[in-house]
């Protein structure tokens, strides 16, 4: 079990030492090879990405992520920001299907900004197509145009597509996730989010979506257009189990999934190959206004660990013993600054810096 630790810039390399302490805890044989990424690896070595460290990210099972961006390389030409490593990476790595749970702990339910009964447990799995659509389509227009014949022109577009094969792959982990969550009591649906009634493309999603669920019939499978699929989110979250969806459609609704439970430092995220090796980084970025300050909420990348042992590892017992902890520690009433809830008297909760809430899971863990 060989992970790649890239901890990257601003608070990266703060949370990226909570979730390293974690799975020491668990005593399994890891083997961990740290290298610098982002603005950290120009900052040695003068590229965002360089070939040492993707050589550790390729060798390695499963990369650990932290952040990547620093106010401080805004002005460098494109190719040389921080940013570049991550789309690096996933290219790199052929990394093409995003898992992103949005998960409400109860304990945090006043920290949405949709009422309790609304939200409170919500548990469900966005999965987004990475590597297709209309972000790797042919663009037109005054800034791809190769011959310049579109230089000048008021006319501008892109072309969404998709193949057989790459809607049957992700399709095919949309299934796997929802099979081994109806393990551990999750409904065991799948909602497949396109645009048929008026897209090419997402009446192929449709119909290959339809085939690979003859493979997986113990699982329900429905289907809905985008623009439902954005209000049903917002209307009644918690009839959503696992939902998948293309590239763009999926950039979208896993930003509005995500803020269903309005804390963004909670939210982990898993990105695989065919193969189940993985990238896992929170949601959020690197967070250069608190970067140094050991008051970063390190649950995602927490979190991101725990998904990791369940993604790449298969080691799903361990996972869940992760999440388990974190539920014991916030039930505790731990809370790091960004989900200490505003503007009310809360006495029951507990302000803790980044290294105290690692600690405290670790304790939580050791204590099971
Ligand atoms: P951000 O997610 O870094 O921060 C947004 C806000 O949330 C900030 O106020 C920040 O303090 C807070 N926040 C984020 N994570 C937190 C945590 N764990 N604990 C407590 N508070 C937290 O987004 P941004 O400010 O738009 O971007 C900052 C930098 O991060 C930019 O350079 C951006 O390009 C980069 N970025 C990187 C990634 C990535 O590495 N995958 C993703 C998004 C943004």
């Amino acid at each position: 079990m060989n992970i790649a630790i890239l901890p990257g810039d601003g608070i990266g390399p703060e949370i990226v030492a909570e979730a390293v302490k974690i799975l020491d805890a668990l005593d399994e044989p890891f083997e961990m090879d740290t290298a610098d990424v982002g603005g950290a690896a120009y900052a040695s070595q003068g590229h965002p990405l360089p070939e040492p460290t993707l050589r550790v990210a390729k060798q390695a099972d499963a990369v650990l992520f932290g952040a990547v961006g620093d106010w401080q390389y805004d002005k460098l030409p494109r190719p040389l920001r921080p940013e570049q490593a991550i789309l690096g990476l996933r290219r790199e790595l052929a990394l093409f299907a995003n898992l992103r749970p949005a998960i409400l702990y109860p304990e945090l339910a006043d920290a949405s900004s949709l009422k309790p009964e609304i939200v409170a447990g919500l548990d469900i799995l966005i999965i987004r197509e990475l590597t297709g659509d209309i972000y790797f389509g042919q663009p037109r227009g005054r800034r791809s145009s190769p011959d310049g014949a579109f230089a000048g022109a008021d006319e501008a577009f892109d072309t969404m597509r998709y193949t057989r094969p790459e809607i049957e792959r992700i399709a095919r982990v949309a299934f796997e996730a929802a099979r081994t969550r109806k393990a551990v009591g999750h409904p065991g649906k799948v909602t497949s989010v396109d645009k048929a009634n008026v897209l090419e493309t997402s009446q192929l999603w449709r119909e290959v979506v339809e085939d690979v669920h003859a493979d997986y019939t113990e699982l329900a499978l429905d289907h809905l257009y985008v623009d439902n699929a954005a209000m049903q989110l917002v209307k009644a979250p918690k009839s959503f189990d696992v939902v998948v969806t293309g590239n763009l459609f999926g950039d979208i609704l896993s930003d509005e999934a995500a803020m269903l439970t309005g804390s963004i430092g909670m939210l982990p995220s898993a990105s695989l190959d065919a193969s189940s090796k993985g990238l896992y980084e929170p949601s959020h970025g690197s967070a250069p206004d608190i970067a140094g300050r050991g008051i970063a909420n390190p649950l995602a990348t927490i979190l991101s660990a725990a998904m990791m042992l369940r993604y790449t590892f298969a080691r799903s017992e361990s996972a869940g013993r992760i999440e388990a902890a974190v539920q014991t520690v916030l039930g505790r009433g731990l809370r790091t600054a960004d989900l200490m809830p505003r503007g009310t008297q809360a006495p029951a909760l507990q302000l803790v810096g980044t290294a105290e809430m690692g600690d405290a899971v670790v304790s939580a863990l050791r204590a099971q």
